[in-house]
């Protein structure tokens, strides 16, 4: 059996796996694979009220929040959210705490003014910073909920009277919180909700149509609201993916629940990366983030033989990115906590061997 502690695409759960190739042959027993399957059909329609009914449920959403399937992963929501939010003299406040928010950070550019109101960049996102003050003017405060390469979570929502933005690409759905208090949240699926090609909107109607700026019809969220995410054919077989996924997640005990396994899978390695003496951990402890576990070797010229001796053992998708080096294994919500003791139990064999 495969370990895969991949960012992104990422392990799914089992059974939508076997749903989902399933459906490929033969959706619902109409004889006909779901890569086929017409998206103005009643079925599929089902489909994708079902996968909003469910993201309404899992998030507890209000009234005034509208959930949308959209494309463009959220590289594209870097633009369409200050599209939609920001004239070009308005300013907005965003955290520096990673490459994506940085990324956000400059697309903003071109349709308003962000002001950086914090960074951690000179000390390579090791850390969520806390003392920052917003601006009564921002139309929005932006932040980066998961910060997945460098490992680091804010794990108190900051409070504020603006309007609060999150890319929530990595944590959505992991942990239980009042997702209402954000006027928007945009996320890439491939990670806790499905299959790449769909990204997620949950958006407060309210705050949308206040701009002068003229926004192309498959930019404006407002268009997509009306026509149900079906303003164009959506990624079929990724919306069916990620409506099983929802399903699955539902059968757990939803947030509250998968928040419980969570907490214990993150705390079991973080346990044993603090305990072995040949590994060590790369951000501040109280950021540590539960999604993405980052950690190095104190002699990095063994890196490459634990990474080796991993590989042997089927442990696969632990290299960390580039920018911080040594490992990183990714404990999405599908990622069993049999999967986390096992890395964990590798990571004492390779203790023992190499005194
Ligand atoms: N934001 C965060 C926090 C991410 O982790 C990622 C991708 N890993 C992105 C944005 C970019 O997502 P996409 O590839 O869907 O555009």
């Amino acid at each position: 059996m495969v370990h895969n502690f991949n960012a992104g695409p990422s392990i799914l759960p089992k059974e939508v796996f076997e749903e989902a190739a399933a459906a490929v042959l033969n959706f619902n027993n109409t004889g006909l694979s779901i890569l086929e399957y017409g998206h103005r059909t009643a079925a599929f329609e089902a489909i994708m009220q079902e996968a909003r009914q469910l993201m309404r449920e899992l998030m507890a959403l209000d009234e005034q929040h509208e959930v949308l399937f959209l494309h463009g992963g959220a590289s594209t929501q870097f633009m369409q959210v200050p599209m939609n939010l920001l004239d070009l003299k308005d300013t907005a406040a965003y955290t520096d705490t990673g490459v994506w928010a940085a990324k956000a950070i400059k697309e903003a550019k071109l349709f308003g003014k962000p002001e950086v109101v914090c960074s951690s960049k000179d000390k390579n996102y090791t850390f969520i910073p806390k003392d920052f003050a917003v601006p009564n003017d921002a139309k929005y405060l932006h932040i980066t909920t998961n910060n997945t390469i460098y490992g680091t979570q804010w794990k108190k929502i900051p409070v504020t009277s603006n309007s609060l933005v999150a890319d929530m690409s990595s944590d959505i759905l992991s942990r239980s919180m009042n997702f209402n208090v954000f006027d928007l949240i945009y996320a890439g699926a491939q990670k806790n909700i499905g299959a790449a090609g769909v990204t997620i909107v949950v958006v407060n109607k309210n705050i949308l149509g206040k701009l002068k700026r003229n926004i192309p019809t498959m930019m404006d969220y407002r268009n997509h609201i009306a026509e149900g995410s079906m303003l164009n054919t959506p990624p079929v077989f990724a919306v069916y993916t990620c409506m099983l996924t929802l399903r699955w997640l539902k059968k757990q005990g939803g947030v509250n629940a998968i928040e419980k396994i969570n907490n214990q899978k993150a705390a079991l390695l973080y346990n044993e990366i603090d305990r072995n003496t040949l590994f060590k951990g790369t951000v501040a402890v109280e950021d540590r983030s539960n999604m993405n576990v980052c950690f190095v070797m104190n002699d990095a010229n063994k890196e490459k033989a634990f990474l080796d001796y991993a590989t042997q053992h089927q442990i696969i998708g632990i290299k960390g990115h580039r920018s911080v080096g040594g490992f990183r294994a990714s404990l999405y919500n599908a990622m069993p906590l049999s999967s986390v003791e096992y890395l964990v139990s590798i990571m004492q064999q390779f203790e023992q061997n190499n005194p």
